[in-house]
């Protein structure tokens, strides 16, 4: 197995040589028209070792991790595990996404939880439009939740905060 395989099979802990492309995965993916390759086709090319490719592809971010193609794999690999690996790395590598609205949806997302425990809706959307600079688009949709209890104006309390936020220092240190 290549450099690059043997990183992405230890940070997902998933076993790529049991891979016999089978194409089952990608079958059943409500989001591979969105990738550059299909599912099975992503595996072969960490097979491969093409670390560039993968790492600034749309696939890596158009993943929704639905977990369709983890439950279809007749040898159990969850793909989505794989896509949180190359996700990471390509963070690490400082790699611009290829789709930046899931990048900005990723992070407002994920500071939501290190702010408040938990995601906090109404902020989280606040901070999405922020970083995307499209402050109309669904802004509709959003009153109807709105209006009708869906977003709730407060956030939410959670039990055991500090656990997250060591999880969140402990993220940072690495
Ligand atoms: S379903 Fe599993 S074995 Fe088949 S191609 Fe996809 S990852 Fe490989
Ligand atoms: S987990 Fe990701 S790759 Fe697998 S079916 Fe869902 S969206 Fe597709």
């Amino acid at each position: 197995m290549n450099g690059f395989a043997q990183k992405v099979a230890e940070r997902s802990g998933q076993n790529l040589n049991a891979c016999y492309q089978c194409g089952k995965c990608s079958a059943g993916c409500p989001t591979v028209k969105w990738f550059e390759w299909q599912n099975h086709g992503v595996i072969r090319r960490i097979q491969l070792g093409d670390e560039e490719g993968l790492l600034g592809s749309c696939a890596i971010w158009m993943c929704i991790g639905c977990e369709t193609c983890g439950t279809r794999c007749p040898n159990g690999i969850r793909i989505s595990r794989l896509m949180d690996a190359m996700r990471n790395m390509a963070l690490e590598k400082g790699i611009k996404a290829a789709e930046p609205a899931v990048m900005s949806f990723h992070q407002s997302f994920a500071n939501s939880v290190e702010r408040f425990g938990r995601v906090h809706e109404l902020s989280m959307l606040v901070e999405f439009k922020l970083r995307t600079k499209d402050l109309f688009t669904d802004v509709g949709a959003g009153l109807k939740l709105f209006a009708k209890g869906k977003i709730p104006f407060w956030p939410g309390k959670v039990r055991e905060k500090g656990r997250l936020d060591g999880i969140f220092k402990e993220r940072a240190r690495r």
